[in-house]
């Protein structure tokens, strides 16, 4: 693997180190088998090491199985538990019945005995959680980590109230849910489909429970992964995008990966401009990443007063890096008492919101209106630095 050209992210307290830019397996049935092996290598080369495996059907996990096979120490897959093939068709079970066969079935066309990343699968409503927790299944989850055949425990789902509710059980390590810049202003629901119709109106800003995940992922230091980062590619067209204006790959891609607790975005791939193309995140500038133009001049925009930790603010005389100033301040302030690893983090940081002379260029950049001399007064008190 070329690690040169990709950085590589802590996913929070599974510790391990994972490409920012990650593989979403799910279109890799649609081509010849050989074509979609030769993508993963490919892809491995361009330095990215984690892939999703979502999907129950043979022919993708054998794709991937062989695609990983010569480095399978370098690959970490995220493996779906509950994710299974019946007659042809995929079925979301908690049956062990018929999700152990399933499991099985991954840990055998993957290879190597073990999935670095089992995940529950897909628990978007209060009917999937009690589906689950309590049960056979989530019994079966932790057998699973305690043999050492699943190495963390993750679970996905595109639910913020069920995302943080996983996060305070304590053993889910990490998530898999869905971000994009239209999603992040939707209020919670158990219904995906609803996720991508119904923008017409105002936008009110990011939906507060999105934050509140967000910031109490980061918190008990839960590791993030990003699926549906692109919205369906709905986003690269100003005629479907809900904004009403396209933004490109370095920007949906920076949009996520800003989002505190955030590790990797995992991106679906027909072949390997593609590939590159999301690569090239790594080499883009500033400029190319910055999204914030295209919310702010949105006509349904409505972000205004809250930081997206977009960057675009810069520079700063005293060099301090707002955003991050903005983001620990955000997770410090939703605490009764700031956290020991906020407090760290943000002391870590080169120059603390102390340094801040109240010049205001960089209120002057800001597309949301944000009052950043006198949030660094109140980072600095709260941090006494
Ligand atoms: S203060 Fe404004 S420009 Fe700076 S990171 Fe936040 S939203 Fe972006
Ligand atoms: S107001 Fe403070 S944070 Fe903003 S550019 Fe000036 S010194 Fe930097």
């Amino acid at each position: 693997m070329n690690t040169e050209g990709m950085t590589y992210r802590r996913l929070g307290r599974t510790d391990l180190q994972v490409s920012e830019i990650g593989f979403g397996g799910e279109w890799l049935e649609r081509h010849p088998r050989e074509e979609s092996v030769e993508l993963i290598r490919y892809a491995h080369n361009r330095g990215i090491n984690l892939i999703d495996c979502w999907m129950p059907d043979p022919k993708s996990r054998d794709i991937i199985g062989e695609g990983i096979r010569e480095c399978r120490g370098e690959w970490f897959v995220q493996g779906h538990i509950g994710s299974t093939w019946q007659d042809g068709q995929y079925v979301r079970s908690r049956d062990l019945r018929s999700v152990v066969p399933a499991f099985e079935d991954l840990l055998r066309r993957i290879g190597g005995g073990y999935i670095d990343l089992g995940m529950i699968h897909y628990i978007d409503s209060e009917a999937d959680w009690n589906a689950a927790m309590g049960t056979d299944y989530i019994r079966y989850v932790h057998e699973l980590h305690e043999a050492g055949i699943i190495r963390h425990i993750g679970l996905s789902t595109h639910n913020p109230v069920m995302a943080r509710r996983a996060v305070e059980t304590g053993f889910v390590e990490m998530i898999l849910f869905s971000i994009n810049p239209a999603f992040d202003m939707r209020p919670a629901t158990d219904d995906l489909d609803s996720l991508f119709t119904g923008y017409e109106g105002a936008f009110s800003g990011i939906d507060p429970e999105r934050s509140a995940l967000y910031r109490l992922c980061e918190e008990r230091d839960v590791g993030i992964t990003v699926m549906k980062g692109f919205f369906g590619g709905r986003l690269f067209n100003e005629a479907t995008s809900p904004f009403g204006t396209a933004f490109t790959a370095p920007q949906l891609i920076h949009y996520s990966l800003c989002k505190p607790a955030v590790a990797s975005i995992l991106c679906g791939y027909d072949t390997k401009e593609q590939v590159d193309a999301a690569v090239a995140y790594e080499t883009s500038d500033d400029a190319e990443k910055d999204f914030s133009g295209v919310i702010a001049s949105a006509p349904l925009h409505a972000y205004s007063g809250q930081c997206t930790y977009c960057g675009h603010c810069r520079p700063c005389p005293a060099n301090i890096d707002i955003a991050m100033v903005n983001k620990f301040y955000d997770l410090a302030v939703q605490q009764p008492a700031v956290p020991e690893s906020v407090r760290e983090h943000y002391l870590a940081l080169e120059q603390t919101a102390s340094r801040c002379i109240g010049c205001r260029g960089c209120e002057a950049r800001c597309p949301f209106g944000v009052k950043i001399a006198e949030r660094m007064q109140k980072a600095a008190a709260l941090f006494g630095r």
